[in-house]
This record gives structure tokens, sequence and C-alpha cells, in this order.
């Protein structure tokens, strides 16, 4: 059986935490999309064709990864493409209460659509894309954290957005 899954999220934009999921994740099925959900309730620093160049780039390499965007419900974009599997990530224990009710949620909606979440890696725990906006933005060093195409991304937008945009203003605290 050739087993379809999707990774859905809002990538943006894309780091290493997201990736080492993705490439995990396209070793367990045969066919991995990655999905960008085009209007989450967030302040988005890029559009949505920007988010996915950003990703399409990202995993070039992973022969068994396509990139895609929705709208609406996951639920129902996986079962669009016939998808059998959701894939999430859970980085520390407040991860796993919100996913824990999404993926019931989700289970209401369609039983034949299983979530599957994967542990990050020690080496990813901390990392967010508001995270590494920020750290950015604040002239920090990111390389541990995204590539470095992703990383001139995020300057071009700041410079673009003069630095005051709505998205890269101040979110974690740090
Ligand atoms: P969302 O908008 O759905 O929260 P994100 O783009 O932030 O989406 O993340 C998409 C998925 O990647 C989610 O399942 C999230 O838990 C996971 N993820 C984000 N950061 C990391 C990380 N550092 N390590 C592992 N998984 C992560």
């Amino acid at each position: 059986m050739h087993v379809r899954a999707v990774f859905p999220g809002s990538f943006d934009p894309v780091h290493f935490g997201h990736m080492d999921i993705a490439r995990r994740a396209a070793r367990l099925f045969d066919e991995l999309v990655v999905a960008v959900y085009a209007n989450p309730q967030k302040n988005l620093l890029f559009t949505t064709e920007e988010r996915l160049a950003l990703l399409r780039e990202a995993m070039a390499d992973v022969s068994n990864i396509t990139v895609a965007s929705y709208t609406g419900l996951t639920i129902n974009f996986a079962k669009s493409i016939g998808a059998k599997v959701m894939v999430r990530g859970l980085r520390v224990f407040s991860d796993f209460d919100n996913e824990f009710r999404m993926a019931l949620a989700n289970q209401e909606l369609d039983k034949n659509i299983e979530t599957i979440a994967l542990i990050t890696d020690h080496r990813y725990t901390f990392i967010s894309s508001s995270t590494v906006k920020e750290i950015v933005t604040l002239g920090g060093e990111v390389t541990a954290m995204l590539p470095p195409f992703v990383e001139t991304a995020i300057r071009q937008k700041i410079h673009e957005h003069d630095g005051t945009g709505p998205a890269v203003r101040k979110q974690s605290g740090l």
C-alpha cells in the first residue's frame, strides 16, 4: 500500500525543527506532502508563495517530499489529496496539550486519518518560527537554527518592513 502523509503548518518561515520532522516523516511514509496553511490566524512575515518557495528549497534533496498550500480545514485538505496520516512535531509538553486537542477534534471529523506526532530532535527544542524571526530582527546568530537562504529571506523582509512591521515586532520576550 502506498501511504501518503501530510505535514501541515504555517512555516513562517521553515527552520531546522520543521526540516528534521519532515525528513524523518519522509523515511516512514512513501510520500510526504508538506502543506502550508495559507491563512492562519497569526501575523505572517511571508506570503504563501514565499513560504512555499523557502520550503521547496529546504526540502529539495528529499525525493519523496512535495510542497503544497491549502486553505480551510487541514483534515479536508488531507482527504482531498488521499493522505492517510497527519504528521506533527512536538517540542515541549505545552505543545502536547494543543496537539492532543487538535488530534481529538480531527478524529471526530474523520476517523480514517491518523495523527502521528514525532518528538523533536533535542537540538531543535527551543526553535520556533517566531523565535528565529525575532533573533534575526535583533541581530542575533541563527546559524544553528535555519539554513542561510532562509536567514537572508528574513533579513530582506525586515528591511522591506523597515523593522517595524507587525510580524517582526517583539513576540517572545527575547
Ligand atoms: P502551526 O502554525 O501549525 O503551529 P508551525 O509552522 O509553527 O505550525 O509548525 C508546524 C509543525 O512543526 C507543528 O507540528 C509544530 O509543532 C512543528 N514544529 C515547529 N517547530 C518545531 C521544532 N523546533 N521541532 C519539532 N517540531 C516543530
